[in-house]
């Protein structure tokens, strides 16, 4: 059975082509600024502002994990639009409520999108790959 979260990934994937979040979020006019944050346990931030929807990404974090937070950003800005938050490192990471969990499930299937399941990589070896922090393997 497949949850809301898996309905909204592959609608995103049909309707935009592509499960790059960059792409996903250049589409909705989303604005992605990198940023270096004076605490570096923080991935990323989502405000909205006057109507217009920013990510910050911590330019400091390896490549795949920015591909990650600017995922887990983008879902706020579609489907948290009108609060403000804030994705903190693993340390930090829990407990987290509902909406930082959808973002975060979100992020994980987009990434993973068309994966097989069947591969012979572990879990520890697909989040190390694809930038995903291990606590994500729930939503794997
Ligand atoms: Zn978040």
């Amino acid at each position: 059975m497949s949850s809301r979260i898996d309905q909204i990934v592959a609608a995103h994937i049909k309707r935009f082509k592509t499960n790059d979040p960059f792409k996903i979020a250049a589409a909705n006019n989303i604005m992605v600024k990198f940023w270096t944050f004076s605490n570096n346990e923080v991935f990323g931030i989502y405000r909205y502002e006057r109507r217009n929807r920013f990510v910050f990404i911590n330019r400091n974090l390896p490549i795949s994990q920015q591909i990650f937070t600017c995922g887990h950003e983008v879902f706020h800005a579609l489907y948290h639009t009108r609060m403000n938050t804030l994705f903190l490192s693993k340390n930090t990471l829990y407990p987290v409520g509902r909406f930082e969990r959808e973002a975060s499930e979100y992020s994980t299937k987009l990434l993973l999108y068309g994966i097989s399941k069947n591969s012979d990589m572990t879990k520890e070896s697909v989040c190390k790959e694809y930038g995903i922090p291990y606590e994500m393997q729930q939503y794997m």
